[in-house]
């Protein structure tokens, strides 16, 4: 295999879920569809590299700051603020076409092992969020894995100073289970039966 070769495999797959024989399949693949598959690759990727951006406000991904979501405020629910790991969890909850408040993306949990602390989670940012803003329920939408549980007690801890009502995901997110994986239906129950968050 050439260097350059070797290279394309090896940034593939450095990406999440992506093994080396999956990388090097991709590869091949690119290399045989260059007009088809790989160009419309390249433009895409140059793209999002020049436009996509956190949003400030709640730290989604976007070509516009802020983004879509906190810029509709007049079409969605400001009261409302619903707290997701990641990205992945705010499409789900988006086509699930249920919830149409507002989000905080806290892009992980909170892990002492990795050095990811509240400000990394931006959480001091979603606690100001909360003081100036119109909400008035935080919706604690974290995975019910252990470091998930483990960062919605934290939150609920630190929001209740603001006196928001905080309330959990509950029926039908399984133990140890990521939102993003859910589907629509359950999502949709889980978030009718969310209840107050007990800290
Ligand atoms: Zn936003």
């Amino acid at each position: 295999m050439h260097d350059v070769v070797a290279a394309l495999v090896r940034l593939l797959s450095r990406q999440p879920g992506v093994g080396k024989r999956s990388a090097e399949r991709a590869a091949l693949h690119l290399m045989r569809n260059k007009e088809t598959h790989l160009l419309p690759l390249i433009e895409t990727l140059r793209i999002v590299a020049e436009r996509v951006v956190p949003c400030a406000e709640c730290n989604n991904l976007d070509v516009a700051n802020p983004c879509h979501i906190c810029a509709s405020d007049r079409r969605r629910q400001p009261k409302q603020i619903c707290v997701v790991e990641d990205v992945s969890d705010l499409w789900a909850m988006e086509r699930s076409g249920m919830y149409k408040g507002m989000y905080h993306v806290l892009g992980g949990t909170l892990s002492a092992a990795e050095g990811r602390g509240p400000e990394a989670l931006g959480i001091p940012v979603l606690e100001r969020r909360v003081r100036a803003g119109v909400a008035e329920e935080v919706i604690l939408a974290t995975s019910t894995t252990l470091e998930g549980q483990a960062t919605a007690h934290y939150l609920a801890d630190a929001l209740e100073r603001t006196g928001v009502s905080v309330t959990r995901l509950a029926q039908g997110v399984p133990i140890g289970g990521e939102l993003c994986y859910l589907d629509e239906g359950t999502l949709v129950a889980a978030l009718q039966a969310r209840r107050r968050m007990a800290c």
